[in-house]
């Protein structure tokens, strides 16, 4: 077996879902498991976060997969359905579905469920990707309303710029317009609304890089904000290198030492999901000790400086993110998010679950 592995904290799933109650203690938790739960498995995630009120998914496959595993929650499709004939299979699973645009609504009112439907109405809130306009809103909530396909309207709309500090102003003042004092119910929150936006939380947040224990904001730290690591990514030594100063290591020589300096090679590389732009530098442990990478990330390897951990050899364990390196510290290196870098880890890379 190659040594790398992405462990799965559910522990850390449980504390992250009490840290949204927390941070939002009177609304009710839609927890977002798309995308295979960032990067962590679908019924992996699930099983940690089975004290949400309900979850919200993607698409209809990854409902059925809940479903299948009896989860019997609210399971939401953020985007809608892609077809009418789709809205049997919500009918016929119990879904709760987003309408965002006209078509959505009319497969919605032509369709023939068994059972009336909750739907979530969508409001362009200034994103400019999916939603009603705010002019024609009132005309979809009235016609949704009116129709005994559908059981609850919920009122819903999606943020462009929570993570900054006035980021919602804007997008709040168009939900005031729109939305007004309806008595429906409303769901406005992701992460960085959920943690700096208290006046969004409303009846319904939907909480998803703070489950897994990253940061939404970039200014602030998953630490900082009481969220726990969700993924540790580990794997090992699998060779060691003394090179001296002048010569180089990997792809490209892009890293040349200065002086002597010993060598990890890492069982890891850009098709188990690592960064590829991650550049020398980027923060890595060997043996439970902070290090750095060295020069190009390969496929399957890349490299780590050893110099100041002596008793580090083939075999050593390596972490390259987790409790000590934070992912959203690799992804800072490498120029994205944390969120993307979960998502990316490969499908080669085992997954398990610890306690
Ligand atoms: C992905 C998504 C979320 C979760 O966003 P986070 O920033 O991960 O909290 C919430 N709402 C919608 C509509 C989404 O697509």
């Amino acid at each position: 077996m190659r040594p790398i592995v992405a462990e799965i904290s559910e522990q850390a799933l449980a504390h992250n879902l009490a840290q949204v109650r927390r941070y939002a203690p009177h609304a009710k938790v839609l927890a977002v498991v798309k995308a295979n739960a960032y990067g962590h498995g679908l019924l992996n995630a699930a099983r940690g976060l089975k004290q949400t009120d309900a979850f919200a998914v993607l698409n209809i496959r990854e409902a059925v997969t809940l479903r299948d595993a009896g989860y019997q929650h609210p399971i939401l499709l953020l985007e809608g359905v892609f077809s009418a004939e789709e809205m049997a299979l919500v009918d016929r699973y119990r879904l709760d579905t987003v309408v965002s645009h006209h078509m959505q609504l009319q497969w919605l009112l032509q369709s023939q469920p068994n059972m009336p439907l909750r739907v979530y109405l969508k409001l362009d809130s200034g994103m400019h990707r999916l939603g009603f306009q705010p002019a024609d809103y009132q005309p979809a909530l009235d016609s949704l309303s009116a129709s005994a396909n559908v059981s609850e309207v919920v009122l819903m709309t999606h943020f462009a710029n929570s993570d900054l500090a006035d980021g919602v102003t804007q997008a709040m003042d168009i939900v005031a317009q729109v939305m007004g004092t309806q008595a429906y119910k409303r769901s406005l929150a992701n992460s960085a609304a959920v943690i700096q936006q208290p006046h969004t939380h409303a009846d319904w947040v939907r909480p998803g890089i703070m489950l897994y224990g990253a940061t939404p904001i970039a200014e602030k730290s998953a630490a900082s904000l009481g969220l726990s690591p969700v993924m540790t990514l580990r794997s090992a030594l699998i060779g060691v290198q003394e090179i001296a100063a002048g010569e180089s290591v990997g792809y490209g020589s892009l890293f040349t030492a200065d002086q002597p300096t010993r060598v990890g090679i890492v069982a890891c590389g850009y098709a188990d999901g690592y960064p590829r732009h991650a550049p020398t530098g980027t923060p890595i442990a060997v043996n439970g000790v902070l290090t750095r990478t060295l020069g190009r990330v390969s496929m399957d390897m890349l490299a780590v400086d050893i110099s100041d951990i002596p008793q580090a050899a083939i075999g050593s364990a390596v972490e390259l993110w987790g409790n000590l390196v934070p992912v959203d510290a690799v992804a800072q290196a490498s120029g994205t998010i944390g969120y993307e870098l979960l998502c990316a880890v490969t499908a080669r890379v085992p997954v398990h679950v610890i306690d």
